[in-house]
């Protein structure tokens, strides 16, 4: 039996949109893994990156624990974890640093270290994990004191002779449903209510119902599961849910699957199951708009409790999706944003903006398509060359110096795409902007014809759509405008 302190490598304070947002999430991955290694009979200590002030607390948990061994192991459910962002690379480093000054030995598994990683064997690491964590991990404990490392599948390691050595990437786990449940007794539960009841007025906790995503768009990265696609049983997902609701009462969950509802009848056995346990919580999702147009689809959403769908729209050019291989079209992205709102479900779409190929054409018909589906929430994002990717490769002459972002707000262009990087953070703004004083006219329409009584948020959107007529139709002129 080993020693072992597992923490995550995602810091909220390091990200100041997203710590501006304060929604934290406790690290699902990392619950997994410490959940796998305890059932193998291992003393497992948890850190905690989401609600951590900086690295400086890994350190003096080190210091207390005095670990065998440090894992560093990303929340990989977490769509943020992809972004390999350097604040948290930086982060990753420290930490590694903190755990040798103890000798604890040193395992990383998240999709940075994937990519890279000679920076993480070079700062000291012993084995970064090349995919989905849970075996490796178990592996790598059991032969780590023994140095027979270089013999584990999916792992990097450094030989005697400097040299790095990956093997073979392991298949993932194909029964999700023999895994042990998150270590959900280890968050500090009091604590992620307190934040989200203050800001939110809710508490909402985290969970996943699949592993992976079998679509191809081209500049996705799926450093930790490729192109599998593993899903657990209605059953055992409902189970969680019924015993996280006992342990900490969640009024809301986010679904953190890449695809949710990607096998057929998934969410109509869901909702059957969720009946059967007189379960009733509001959740979001993420799927595709191809998914949430099957029959039955959206009706069974709805019975499941379905609070908000988002879909990867990222155009409302055809073109441009097509470019992305996304195997979608614009009536189909339509068509399921309208389905679900006339069932009373939300919408929100992720757009990205800046994929190679992209005029001022084909940003008009994606800010069209907004304005036309009104969704409830946008997300807004720029091209971002990830390694593995197609999309990569085929920029890859064109990448800048900074490859990677420092936080979730950088949307520096990291390679030479159709415009600047100040082009597209004015962009940003102003689609934001024009959204915002849609959604918030629209919404003070329905107080007018008494569809709503009227709240503070109304008056609150009136202000901020009065503030912003001033500056959007300028703006309206022409997209040109922005590139100056
Ligand atoms: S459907 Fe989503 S998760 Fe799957 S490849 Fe496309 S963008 Fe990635």
């Amino acid at each position: 039996m080993a020693r072992l302190l597992i923490g995550s490598v995602y810091y909220l304070r390091l990200d100041p949109k997203r710590f501006e947002e304060l929604q934290p999430f406790p690290p699902l991955a990392t619950l997994y893994a410490a959940a796998y290694m305890r059932a193998r009979g291992h003393e497992v200590r948890f850190f905690d990156a989401m609600l951590a002030g900086s690295h400086g607390e890994w350190a003096s948990l080190v210091e207390h624990v005095r670990p065998e061994i440090a894992v560093l192991y990303d929340d990989n459910f977490n769509y943020l974890s992809k972004m390999c962002l350097t604040n948290m690379r930086d982060a990753a480093v420290a930490m590694i640093a903190a755990a040798k000054k103890v000798q604890a030995k040193v395992v990383v598994c998240c999709s940075d270290a994937v990519d890279h990683p000679e920076l993480y064997l070079d700062a000291g690491a012993d084995a970064v994990i090349l995919g989905e964590g849970e075996a490796a991990l178990a592996e790598i404990v059991d032969g780590i004191h023994d140095g027979e490392l270089e013999t584990i599948q999916g792992v990097a390691v450094r030989g005697r002779d400097g040299s790095i050595t990956r093997t073979d990437r392991r298949p993932p786990l194909r029964d999700l449903d023999t895994l042990p449940f998150p270590a959900w007794d280890l968050v500090d539960f009091d604590r992620y209510r307190r934040i989200w009841r203050e800001r939110h007025g809710i508490f909402a906790l985290n969970m996943a119902t699949t592993r992976g995503c079998p679509y191809s768009c081209n500049w996705c990265a799926k450093p930790i599961w490729g192109q599998s696609y593993a899903v657990r049983s209605p059953a055992n997902v409902v189970a969680e849910l019924e015993t996280l609701i006992d342990a900490a009462a969640p009024d809301y969950v986010w679904f953190m699957d890449d695809i949710m509802g990607l096998k057929p009848k998934w969410w109509g056995t869901f909702a059957d199951e969720l009946e059967r346990r007189a379960i009733n919580i509001r959740f979001k999702c993420l799927s595709r708009a191809d998914l949430v147009l099957r029959e039955g689809a959206v009706a069974d959403l709805a019975r499941a409790g379905c609070d908000i769908v988002w879909l990867g729209a990222e155009s409302g050019s055809q073109k441009i999706l097509d470019a992305m291989d996304k195997g979608l079209t614009v009536g189909q992205i339509e068509e399921a944003t309208r389905r679900l709102k006339s069932a009373g479900i939300r919408v929100g779409h992720f757009i990205q903006f800046g994929y190679s190929g992209e005029g001022v054409a084909d940003i008009a018909r994606t800010i069209a398509m907004i304005r036309k589906t009104q969704p409830d929430e946008i997300g807004i994002s720029v091209s971002y060359p990830l390694p593995g990717t197609a999309f990569y490769d085929r920029v890859k002459a064109e990448l800048q110096e900074k490859r990677n972002w420092s936080d979730s707000s950088d949307l520096a262009m990291l390679y030479r795409g159709p415009f600047s990087t100040g082009f597209y953070r004015r962009l940003h703004t102003y689609v934001h902007r024009d959204f915002r004083m849609r959604r918030g006219l629209r919404a003070f329409a329905r107080v007018l014809k008494g569809r709503e009584t009227l709240r503070f948020r109304h008056v609150r959107s009136l202000v901020y759509a009065m503030l912003c007529l001033g500056i959007a139709p300028f703006s309206l002129l022409s997209l040109r405008l922005l590139r100056s």
